[in-house]
């Protein structure tokens, strides 16, 4: 790999603050500190009386605390993107440790105005929310309210939290500990090696057959030594979920992760039944797989094996170009905008020592604009990792007039730019080909991406709910009893297109989702499957649609993803809507079949 390809290529922050020793960085902190002291004197008791808020204090209330809020919040942006870009000097923890703990000073002293918000009677909160001068922060406001039946009193709560980190939070850490120390020793073509989890995960990348099949049985090994103790922890956590729930009334166990998405969960059944109505779609995909690979029928650990030669290089003005070509062809405004990134120096491209691993866009603050951080090798991952972080950039960019508290999506609507960004790409460089085996190596990535990010998370997500479920209705339990589960819900996906080798059972004991945030994978497939019927709807309406798209993104967090994708003529509580998203994908299994008869 070439780590030079974006040699040079680094952001230049001080749109933000000069540098991390910016004497205005403490400034702002010290007056957003003042300023929250200043606000709990003016409003504590005002929003919950007797006598009833006006809308305008509220709404004075609101505006007030975003401000503040917002100050504080471009500290720790700062803060956190020099930390990124280079962890090693002691000096930039430190930064971020100074930031968090003052933001989190500034929060408290504020915090006092969500419990009265939520404290009041419906029909009072009603009226300020429909009032005209509270139109602004309307979705904030209401978003809030909606946590009011969950929430338990303040002494309840106080003890749920502070127990929290001796009860359910340290069972996730020490999954986190012991995961993260795990040692797995694979023989890798002759050549004893003793890797951790990602290292031995990354092997079911290679090329070997041999290689990926000794990989898999290490990782198996390695989670069946700690058997005792991953069970332990799954059991209990999902044992503490059900708790919570009675506690804080909700029904179903997905209900708290769907109030926080924002969406009904009649829609995440739908996209749930929708998906799993076409995994004939997936079956079809790996049997085409198995021909190419000249493997029938594939085993589990065949399933990342590289099909594409080695590529060469792209340059980073290469990336430029095909990015910005793939965004312009979309809409003139996409481009201006992906091109101020680059020619203002909002990216961090270049790989060196200390620099954060991945990639991400922050949105930093509306009064500021995001940036982006790749770690750029030249390989055509990372022209699409770049097309991916800027359509977070855009979507971020475009939303700032909607202001800090409402700039923000949910999960469900977060990945919406940034995939559409990567299908911009994905149509432009299959448009540029002509070789049909170079243009089937473009669908087999495009198809294995879907997979990955579409069916395989309904996939955990079905697994999850027959989990939580089992726990609730046969008490703790046993390791066979989750192997089987996990067995089943797979067995589903690949059908007969994959063999599951009898150590599979085991690979849900390494997934972090399950431990630290339950039912969060569903929202990665309603993501992809959204951006591939928005796609869709581009190819039957062409320019009419861009419009629609910008005004979507430009709402931001503004309401809930159903209303404003409703906004757009996409009613996502449809079950047929999400035909929409699977028609595209369905033409590209056609297509690298079609492709690979040649
Ligand atoms: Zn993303």
């Amino acid at each position: 790999m070439d780590q030079e390809s974006a040699t040079g290529i680094t952001w230049d922050l001080t749109d933000l603050y000069a540098g991390p020793d910016d004497p205005r960085i403490d400034q702002d902190l010290d007056a957003a500190l003042t300023a929250a002291q200043r606000f709990g004197r003016t409003y504590r008791g005002k929003v919950h009386t007797a006598a009833q808020p006006s809308p305008t204090l509220v709404a004075d209330a609101v505006a007030t605390m975003e401000s503040i809020l917002e100050r504080v919040g471009r500290a720790c942006a700062y803060a956190d993107l020099v930390h990124a870009a280079d962890v090693t000097p002691p000096a930039h923890g430190a930064l971020v440790a100074r930031t968090q703990e003052r933001a989190s000073l500034v929060r408290q002293e504020m915090l006092f105005f969500e419990l009265e918000w939520l404290a009041l009677d419906d029909d009072t909160a009603q009226r300020i929310v429909d009032d005209p001068q509270c139109h602004t922060y309307r979705h904030f406001l209401r978003r809030l309210r909606r946590y009011r039946p969950h929430v338990l009193s303040e002494p309840e709560e106080k003890i749920i939290e502070e127990k929290a980190n001796t009860g359910g939070r340290a069972f996730a850490r020490l999954f986190d500990e012991v995961t993260s120390s795990l040692v797995f020793e694979v023989d890798v073509a002759g050549t004893p090696q003793r890797l951790n989890e990602s290292g031995v995960l990354a092997l079911l990348y290679d090329r070997r057959r041999a290689v990926r099949r000794t990989a898999a049985d290490a990782l198996t090994r390695g989670l069946q030594a700690n058997e005792l103790l991953l069970g332990f922890v799954f059991n209990t956590l999902v044992h503490d979920h059900a708790v919570d729930d009675r506690l804080r009334s909700y029904r179903d166990p997905m209900d708290a992760r769907h109030l926080a998405n924002e969406i009904g969960a009649a829609t995440v059944q739908a996209l749930i039944h929708a998906c799993e109505a076409r995994h004939d779609l997936v079956q079809r995909y790996y049997r085409l797989k198995g021909r190419l690979l000249g493997i029938a029928p594939l085993a589990d650990y065949d399933r990342y094996a590289p099909l594409d030669a080695e590529m060469p290089v792209i340059s980073w003005e290469r990336c430029r170009e095909i990015v910005l070509a793939a965004y312009g062809a979309f809409a003139p405004r996409m481009r201006e905008i992906a091109a101020e990134f680059f020619d203002r120096r909002w990216i961090d491209a270049q790989v060196r020592t200390g620099k954060r691993g991945g990639a991400f866009s922050s949105s930093t603050v509306p009064s500021a604009h995001p940036y982006v951080l790749v770690n750029y090798t030249g390989q055509l991952n990372d022209v699409t990792t770049v097309a991916h972080e800027l359509g977070h950039g855009v979507h971020q960019y475009l939303s700032r007039p909607q202001g800090y508290l409402q700039a923000d999506t949910p999960l469900t609507m977060a990945e919406t730019a940034s995939v559409f960004g990567e299908m911009l790409v994905f149509e432009y460089l299959l448009g540029s080909v002509d070789d049909p085996a170079a243009r089937l190596r473009l669908l087999c990535n495009k198809i294995e991406d879907t997979i990955a990010t579409v069916f395989r998370q309904i996939t955990l997500t079905r697994f999850e709910q027959q989990l939580h479920h089992a726990r609730r209705t046969r008490g703790e339990l046993s390791r066979e009893d989750i192997c089987t589960l996990w067995r089943e819900a797979n067995a589903a996906l690949y059908g007969d297109a994959v063999t599951l080798t009898d150590g599979y059972r085991w690979w849900w004991a390494y997934i972090p989702h399950f431990v630290h945030t339950p039912f969060y994978c569903y929202a990665y497939g309603f993501g992809e499957l959204l951006v591939l019927a928005l796609y869709e709807m581009y190819r039957r309406a062409g320019a009419a649609f861009v419009p629609q798209y910008l005004d979507l993104l430009a709402a931001g967090g503004s309401d809930t993803p159903e209303n404003l994708l409703r906004r757009i003529g996409i009613d996502v509580t449809d079950p047929g809507f999400w035909e929409l998203g699977l028609a595209p994908f369905s033409t590209m299994v056609n297509e690298a079949e079609r492709l690979a008869m040649r």
